[in-house]
């Protein structure tokens, strides 16, 4: 079994001896800085000059400096921009301010896997990834509880870069819910695949294929969104809760014997073989190589295909039918991404 870390693991000292740098003030990083700083890091937030977010942060009470500045002042350095943004804010702003003992941290292995940050070799450079959203993290916290994390380390010159990281996750609440070991690589993949296969793309195309089946068969685009969308929550909550065998007690005999015989024809041995492919893409740096172009040309091809997202039939169907089900949508934040790290 993994290794699970709780509060007694985590020495609080560690990072509050430092002086840390959060750089970003979406949504991890809001989280990351004010649950820092009321557990009494010193703890300042490095943004560009006319970020929207410095009068957010202010108004928390926190201290907002560039970029640069907030890197030249800290010794512990979390990276919390976009993925996409990390490496051409490191190269500028970050790295020139690097010494030798500094800890450079990330809450996704991205930039680090694919060799798109290549930090000096004397600055330990790990991973503190929260598996849920900023606002959570945040929320979770001030409630008296955390997310649960990973951490990692990829390089490790002081010998201490694991026992600051479970320092930082302590400080954000993490160690509250459970902090467990992993590596640059296992995040980073796991991730992707996670993401690319089964919870956003695998998930997606299969309601709309579900949905083009039934309407194209004469049903109606209503019955059409209730069976192939928004049931899928019920489902995804028994399984959440008690898992697949759960699931299937709940659901009728009729439903599971045709989950049982009719589910492996629709993941079938060629969609299998897909993911395998798949997966090959991200391991060998295809998937990031193609992405790390897409924004360099400007995402011309992931801006036609979210419009042609946002054109799909099932679309219009459901905003109806959400509007006449206000408890569905009713006093719920709007979720920024529930995979992303
Ligand atoms: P975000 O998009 O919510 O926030 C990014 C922040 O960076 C914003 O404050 C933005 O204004 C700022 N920014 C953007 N470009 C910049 C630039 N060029 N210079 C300076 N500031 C700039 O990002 P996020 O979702 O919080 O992700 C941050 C990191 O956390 C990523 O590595 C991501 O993979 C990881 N992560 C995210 C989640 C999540 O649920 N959102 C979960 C775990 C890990
Ligand atoms: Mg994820």
């Amino acid at each position: 079994m993994a290794t699970l870390y709780y509060e007694k693991d985590a020495d609080p000292g560690l990072i509050g001896t430092r002086t840390v740098a959060v750089i970003g003030y979406g949504s991890q990083g809001h989280a990351h800085a004010l649950n820092l700083s009321e557990s009494g890091v010193d703890v300042r937030v490095g943004l560009r000059e006319g970020s929207s977010s410095r009068a957010k942060a202010e108004e928390a009470g926190l201290r907002v400096l560039t970029v640069a500045e907030a890197s030249a002042e800290a010794d512990v350095i979390m990276i919390l921009l976009p993925d996409t943004e990390q490496a051409a804010v490191y190269r500028s702003e970050i790295a020139p301010h690097l010494k030798a003992g500094d800890v450079l941290l990330f809450a996704h292995g991205f930039n680090i896997r694919f060799d798109l940050i290549d930090p000096p070799d004397d600055v330990d450079v790990a991973m503190v990834a929260p598996k849920g959203p900023g606002h959570l993290v945040r929320r979770t916290y001030t409630e008296g509880g955390g997310v649960p994390s990973l951490v990692a380390v990829a390089a490790d010159p002081s010998g201490t870069a694991h026992a600051l990281a479970l320092s930082y996750a302590h400080a954000i609440g993490a160690t509250r819910a459970g902090v467990l070991d992993t590596t640059f690589a296992e995040e980073t993949e796991t991730d992707l695949f996670g993401e690319q296969v089964v919870l956003c793309g695998g998930l997606t195309a299969l309601v709309q294929a579900g949905y083009e089946t039934l309407v194209g068969a004469g049903y109606q685009p209503e019955s059409a969104y209730f069976e192939c969308l928004h049931e899928l929550k019920l489902i995804v909550d028994l399984m959440y809760e008690q898992g697949i065998s759960g699931m299937r007690f709940s659901i009728s005999d009729t439903a599971e014997y045709g989950d049982l015989t009719r589910g492996p024809r629709v993941i079938n041995q060629a969609v299998r073989e897909e993911m395998g492919r798949i997966l090959g893409e991200i391991q060998d740096g295809t998937f990031a190589a193609e992405w790390v172009e897409e924004n360099a040309k400007g995402r011309p091809r992931y801006k036609a295909l979210r419009q042609a997202g946002l054109d799909h039939p099932i679309e219009a169907v459901g905003a109806e039918l959400r509007a006449m089900m206000p408890f569905v949508t009713a006093g719920k934040q709007k979720i920024q991404d529930i995979s992303g790290g």
